[in-house]
């Protein structure tokens, strides 16, 4: 992949403009903040012992100037934050579109093993933890550096023997600074983790809202809550304490530093090697230490947190996808619809044993076929194998006499509808739900697929007709009418070739009856798989299918194979 090994540095190039005025800016305000206790210095040293008439005039000059610096510094600072995290957040915005691009392209055997929360965290909090350091690394790095440095120079200049000291006395500053900041580090991470647990249970616990309410646990969710929101508390207390020393202890240290320099310098003065608006001058800088100081510190834990922030993002983004098309992938028009099993095997990771051993199959276009089989026997891989949500680990599967590896996956999944007995519908109306299946459709298009699928009169009795909101996941819907929903936006998005995998299994007899009815006026004139629990379901198939864990055991009529008196007999004996 082209971002595999990106560099970190590598996402400024777009903004290369913004990011050296950034540079630029942070510099010239370094700067001022360097020059204005310099010009105190001659005001105070020099021109107060000038003739009274040409020392007013410099004075007033100079005051102008000064005011005029610090508006430009004040500019300097305006745009490092205006700009700065505008550049902060256009990066941003890049890295959370490569990733969530990302996600959209990997298959269906990397979310098998991922955390959705987890997933989520990469796009916001590390995301934030990266672009933080991207935005104020360089910029408090510079700035730091030339203050610090900078001062450094000029009190050697000013008095190197009181510079020194002040020296001494700022490296034990940052020693305790560097201190402090490793043991809050520990505290601020412990913090997060916490907040991360909150989080998780917050989620977990509202999404389960239903089967909270339904067994009555509200109160033993409030507990668990309690337990780690008090945890987070206690977490949250130590830190400030970290952050109550490390602050106050920053604040003596530099009046200390302020303490010591004066009474030195008071020192050097009597002795004659130091004049007043020398000591000024270093009280000046020396009042500055501090932030630098803090900032630099500061730095290290940015740096840390946004490079492993950005570990994990580069982990994520050198997933390859495993279902991709191939180089030289054919395009599909519409298929006839025929399928064909040619020695298929399957599992889902190497150290597992075979779903699926040496399955042949042969499917006619339009032909309706069932699947049936214990839980577990394999029925739904089976079926996912057709749109490669999954590859075949052995043999290979054709449509229309095509290997569907040498298809574009976009043509492929094109082909195919697919009704399950879990609905998934994404916030929104009823009409964008419907849509889904065929982005750009008319209204009336949608209209015809609802009433096809046996849903437009129920859609219409509600208040708002199609422009119903039906809620997070279609909440406000019975069963029956979100899966005739869904069979709707098949209805829309009209394949060759359909799956039905336990598409009435959750619903009631009567919805059953209703939605049984709907599939089939779906299923006319398309090859169609049905997996189905209920044999009854099943019966007018053209084919059955039994599926065992050694592969197709059983095949033929429901009057065939009830004749056969094998597993098939077995199975609907049981349940009638
Ligand atoms: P059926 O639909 O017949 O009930 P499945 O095709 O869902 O059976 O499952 C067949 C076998 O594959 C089961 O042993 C199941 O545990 C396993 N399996 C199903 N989906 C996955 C998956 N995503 N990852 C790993 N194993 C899976
Ligand atoms: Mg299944």
């Amino acid at each position: 992949m082209e971002n595999k090994k990106k560099k970190l540095s590598a996402y400024y190039k777009p903004y290369k403009g913004l990011f050296l005025a950034d540079m630029v800016f942070a510099m010239i305000g370094a700067a001022i903040t360097l020059v204005i206790p310099l010009m105190v210095r001659y005001i105070t040293g020099t021109v107060v012992l000038l003739p009274i008439e040409e020392a007013s005039s410099t004075i007033i000059r100079l005051g102008i100037f000064m005011v005029l610096l610090v508006i430009v510094e004040g500019y300097c600072n305006y745009f490092i934050g205006y700009y700065g995290h505008v550049m902060g957040a256009k990066i941003e915005h890049d890295m959370r579109n490569e990733i969530f691009g990302h996600y959209q392209k990997l298959s269906f055997a990397f979310f098998d093993n991922q955390k959705v929360g987890h997933l989520l965290s990469r796009i916001t909090s590390d995301l934030f933890d990266i672009t933080e350091l991207l935005h104020h690394g360089p910029e408090d790095v510079v700035i730091s550096t030339i203050k610090l440095v900078g001062a450094f120079i000029i009190l050697l200049m000013i008095n190197a023997k009181l510079a020194l000291v002040a020296i001494g006395f700022v490296v034990i500053m940052l020693l305790y600074a560097v201190g402090m900041n490793n043991r809050m580090r520990g505290a601020f991470r412990e913090n997060r983790a916490r907040i991360a647990d909150i989080n998780s249970q917050i989620e977990d616990s509202l999404s389960g809202i239903r089967v909270v309410k339904s067994f009555s646990n509200e109160e033993t969710e409030m507990d668990k809550f309690e337990e780690g929101n008090s945890r987070f508390v206690a977490s949250k207390k130590r830190t400030y304490r970290f952050m109550g020393s490390y602050n106050s202890g920053m604040g003596v240290f530099s009046t200390l530093i302020t303490v010591g320099s004066l009474l030195m310098g008071a020192w050097l003065m009597m002795k004659g090697e130091l004049s007043t608006a020398d000591l000024v001058t270093f009280l000046l800088y020396i009042n500055n230490f501090t932030e630098p100081v803090k900032k630099l510190v500061n730095f290290t834990e940015q740096f840390q947190n946004g490079y492993s922030g950005y570990e994990r993002f580069l982990e994520i983004m050198s997933i390859a996808p495993d279902i991709k098309d191939k180089e030289d992938a054919q395009s599909l028009d519409r298929v006839k619809g025929e399928i064909q099993f040619e020695d298929v095997s399957f599992h889902y990771s190497e150290n597992k044993e075979n779903v699926l051993s040496h399955v042949n199959l042969d499917v006619k276009p339009g032909e309706y076929v069932a699947l049936v089989g214990s839980s577990g026997a394999g029925k739904t891989t089976l079926c996912s194998l057709i749109p490669r949500f999954y590859d075949v680990t052995g043999g290979a599967v054709l449509l229309d006499g095509i290997d569907i590896r040498d298809v574009k996956l976009k043509d492929l999944r094109r082909q195919i509808g697919i009704v399950q007995q879990d609905v998934y519908l994404f916030a929104g109306t009823i009409l964008e739900n419907i849509r889904y299946g065929k982005p750009g459709a008319t209204d009336e298009e949608v209209v015809n697929a609802a009433m096809a699928a046996n849903a437009h009169e129920f859609i219409m009795s509600l208040p708002e007709g199609y422009h119903t909101d039906i809620g997070q996941r279609g909440v406000k819907l019975s069963g029956g009418q979100k899966q005739r929903l869904s069979i709707a936006r098949v209805f829309l998005k009209n394949p060759p070739v359909l799956i039905f995998d336990e598409a009435t299994s959750a619903l009631d007899n009567e919805s059953e009856k209703i939605v049984q009815h709907s599939l089939e006026m779906l299923a006319k004139d398309r090859t169609t798989f049905v997996i189905a629990h209920r044999l009854s379901t099943i019966r007018n198939a053209q084919r059955i299918l039994v599926l065992t864990e050694d592969g197709i055991a059983e095949e033929g009529t429901h009057k065939s194979l009830l004749a056969q008196g094998g597993i098939y007999a077995g199975l609907y004996n049981m349940q009638f």
